[in-house]
């Protein structure tokens, strides 16, 4: 089933034309203004903000609009100067934010859920000024917490997985027949991956291997020139040892 689907950018283009020919791509905040005719789609971002960029870049270039939901105890750090741009960059192109929230972390650790999601809420609202409107589980069948806070839309409740039909790319397997979903007059909700799709249409373990070594040589990159800038510190240590005195500690 779906074989046809091809995991590259071009599939995910392709798939993205032929699902938004019938039907208006919208965030889940806007769902109560539309009645139908919808698609809405979330980007549950697990490994790599690089890869959630390249996909959002094909949605802007459709006129599709989507939400990225970020996971804070993931192996990324979204603060890091080359993240922060590339969210601020998917900001710019108009879409949404949400957070990804690890509720079985929070628990194991014993993290008062309700004030640390709050926590995360607002901490990403600084930094990207943003509003958060929703918020989606990592890994729900593990461990599924609800937040107290009504006003934040959990994309696990019944109306975005019941009243419209929720389908995933999760691991390039999809449980429907994506093609009969897209010909159908339902209203969707589909979860995208950011290691699913690549630009030559890999499985999705060669991605997460090949994403990964281009997360670790922008590291050594960003290393190498903090190593430089060091070296040049050291060097004039002295001076700047002195002016550092004259202007903070005088
Ligand atoms: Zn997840």
């Amino acid at each position: 089933m779906n074989t046809s689907i091809k995991f590259s950018h071009k599939g995910y283009r392709d798939l993205l034309k032929k699902i938004i020919k019938k039907r208006k791509a919208i965030s889940f905040s806007k769902y109560k203004t539309f009645k139908s005719s919808f698609i809405i789609i979330r980007h549950d971002i697990e490994f790599f903000v690089s890869s959630a960029y390249e996909l959002a870049k094909i949605e802007k270039s459709l006129g599709v609009k989507s939400t990225f939901f970020f996971l804070f105890n993931s192996n990324y750090n979204i603060f890091s100067e080359h993240n922060f741009k590339l969210i601020n960059l998917i900001k710019k192109m108009g879409h949404d934010f949400g957070i990804h929230y690890d509720a079985n972390f929070l628990n194991e650790n014993k993290i008062n859920f309700n004030k640390n999601l709050k926590l995360q809420i607002s901490l990403f609202e600084s930094f990207f000024k943003v509003k958060i409107k929703a918020i989606s589980c990592h890994r729900p069948k593990i461990k599924f917490s609800k937040y107290n806070d009504k006003k934040i839309i959990n994309v696990y409740d019944k109306k975005f997985q019941k009243r419209v039909k929720y389908f995933s790319d999760s691991q390039q397997v999809f449980r429907e027949n994506v093609q009969k979903l897209i010909d159908s007059d339902k209203d969707l909700h589909l979860l995208v991956h950011d290691y699913t799709w690549s630009k030559g249409n890999q499985k999705w373990e060669k991605n997460i291997i090949k994403f990964s070594k281009m997360e670790y040589e922008k590291n050594q990159i960003y290393l190498k020139n903090i190593t430089i800038d060091w070296q040049i510190g050291l060097k004039k240590r002295k001076k700047m040892d002195s002016v550092f005195k004259r202007k903070i500690l005088s």
